[in-house]
């Protein structure tokens, strides 16, 4: 595999100190063995050297001023990976760990989960090292208005088209959307995840959580099970973490615990979801305070982790989803699970595993749902809304969620189908590598050499 090593030693060399980009580049490259090997015109049109290396990447300064006056300083990205299939898209993620190296990850990820959708879509992702944390409503809106004064002039509905992602919901995009009409005076699909007040779709904000459940589904009832009557270990406590648990609960699982930066819940009985979201709008209350109405329940504080792990995957569980965010779920815990009998992983969150946790689930033939697979409920909704605003037009939610439906179908049909075909069934991590690779590959080809 001497394309995958010279590769990563090119990167390294042009693209210095990208440890995650590394890493989501070697879990596809490493996949694409079989295919290469019987299609080798592949690495004739320079394709993998083509598709590691971003079409535009944007970096800016946001200045803004907080409520106390003073002027803050925030490093603003938009990578504009690829335009093969579509307008860029992919979300903006607002979080203190962010940096090139992160966006570039999410954003190489985003083309290969965006192409197994079916669907018209490229790939990029974008964000800020703000941490809206404790910031306040009116902070919120000036740094939101500070970052789209910058990006506006890089987006456009048939060009680029933002999301929101961690830290980025419909509060914040409903000011980076106003700002951007403000400025270029039209009403223009240059953002999903908007209300429907403002032209969204009725079930986007939902949809990450809810297609990863479905996708969960699928995948156990090609095994003739299904996720009823499952227990289920969830980490996160956000958009994604809630509504995975939400339609869980609607397909009959139990699911029994929750996490988030400070600590792990865990309630055998199933999570009171009502409970956490109260806990979570009252910015002083911590997930601790759950046991104070739930005495059966039990948290483990961040500081009292198993060593190198995260007590959420050391419960006994028959499914996890971790849903929280890159690298959470390690070796340590991947063999936790194993050896507690944990029969899929599915991935809500993007590179949620790290590698040494994903070979040791897969090492241990257990079901494991790549997140380019799992979570691409929530970008393949985003498209809904682009084609509900671009016809001036509101669907029903039974409508986006029927289609939602077949969108995560047809992606477990994909990964499916060409695990198969490469003679590793049941491995829908290369499955899905390949078909998403394939179908970016082919288009590129198609397209010349642009
Ligand atoms: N941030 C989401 C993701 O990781 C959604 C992107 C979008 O809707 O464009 O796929």
């Amino acid at each position: 595999m001497t394309y995958l090593q010279d590769t990563l030693a090119r990167l390294q060399q042009t693209s210095p100190a990208q440890t995650e980009f590394y890493q989501a580049v070697e879990e596809v490259l490493e996949s694409l063995e079989p295919l290469l090997e019987k299609k080798p015109h592949y690495l004739k049109h320079s394709i993998i050297e083509r598709m590691v290396e971003p079409e535009r990447q944007i970096m800016f300064r946001v200045c803004w001023v907080d409520d106390k006056g003073e002027v803050q300083v925030n490093k603003g990205y938009r990578v504009e990976f690829s335009s093969t299939l579509g307008p860029y898209k992919g979300g903006l993620r607002f979080h203190p760990s962010v940096n090139a190296s992160i966006i570039k990850f999410l954003g190489f990820e985003q083309v290969f989960k965006n192409a197994l959708t079916g669907l018209l879509l490229g790939g990029g992702k974008g964000g800020s090292n703000f941490n809206p944390k404790g910031k306040s409503d009116s902070e919120i809106m000036r740094f939101c208005q500070a970052f789209m004064s910058e990006l506006y002039r890089h987006i456009g509905p048939t060009t680029d088209v933002p999301a929101g992602d961690i830290g980025v919901g419909s509060r914040e995009v409903g000011y980076l959307f106003g700002q951007y009409k403000k400025i270029k005076n039209s009403y223009d699909g240059v953002i999903t995840g908007k209300s429907v007040a403002n032209g969204g779709s009725l079930l986007r904000n939902e949809a990450t959580g809810y297609g990863c459940a479905y996708f969960a589904n699928y995948m156990l009832e090609a095994q003739n099970s299904g996720l009823e009557g499952k227990t289920c270990l969830v980490s996160g406590a956000g958009n994604v973490a809630l509504h995975t648990i939400d339609k869980l609960y609607e397909l009959g699982a139990i699911p029994v615990s929750c996490s988030d930066s400070s600590g792990t819940l865990y309630h055998a009985d199933g999570i009171d979801v009502d409970q956490i979201r109260k806990i979570k709008s009252d910015g002083n209350a911590s997930l601790k305070d759950y046991l104070s109405t739930h005495s059966k329940a039990k948290y483990v504080a961040r500081d009292d982790n198993p060593k190198n792990g995260n007590a959420v995957w050391h419960y006994k569980g028959d499914l996890a989803f971790p849903c929280a965010t890159q690298n959470e779920l390690t070796e340590v815990d991947a063999r936790a699970l194993v050896e507690a009998g944990c029969v899929a992983v599915v991935e809500g969150a993007n590179m949620p595993c790290t590698r040494k946790a994903v070979n040791t689930i897969v090492k241990a033939e257990r079901l494991f749902a790549p997140g380019k697979a799992a979570n691409a409920g929530g970008v393949a909704t985003s498209q809904l809304e682009m084609a509900q605003h671009a016809g001036m037009q509101s669907w029903s939610e039974e409508k986006v969620d029927s289609k939602l439906q077949d969108i995560m179908h047809g992606i477990y049909t994909r990964s499916h189908q060409a695990a198969e075909e490469f003679g590793q069934p049941g491995n829908l991590l290369l499955g899905a590598n390949i078909a998403g690779f394939r179908r970016v590959a082919d288009a590129m080809i198609e397209q010349g050499v642009v």
